[in-house]
């Protein structure tokens, strides 16, 4: 999978407290840090953010037969059962990145428009 979601705690200058924050990972490039007390988000924009995302997809699929060749010569059987699985659930997870993404450039295409809150209001 080229993106992925984890928790972390981060400082907010926000909310001006160590907060836990949703990160979202682009292959190994951070794309965007959402604070889960006041929702502000930062992180690539528009076109970098696609620009990296389809960068890393291509570097993926170009890698994909070396690791299933990989896979295969460690654990044949496995792979040989999982793999029609694999296959047959590639646009949904192909699906569920994109929306990641558009949900990505939304908070933060949101975050940019929305004026700082007011202090002591979180
Ligand atoms: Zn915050």
């Amino acid at each position: 999978m080229v993106i992925k979601v984890v928790e972390s705690a981060l400082m907010c200058h926000r909310c001006k407290a160590e907060t836990p924050h949703e990160l979202t990972y682009i292959g190994d490039h951070l794309a965007e840090a959402v604070c889960l007390g006041c929702r502000e988000a930062s992180g690539l924009s528009g076109r970098r953010l696609v620009a990296t995302y389809v960068a890393k997809s291509v570097e993926n699929a170009l890698d994909w037969p070396a690791r299933l060749g990989r896979e295969l010569r460690a654990d044949f059987s496995v792979t040989t059962l999982t793999l029609p699985w694999r296959l047959a659930s590639a646009p949904f997870r192909l699906a569920r990145e994109a929306m990641q993404l558009y949900r990505c450039h939304t908070e933060i295409a949101t975050a940019r428009r929305s004026p700082p809150r007011p202090e002591g209001r979180g």
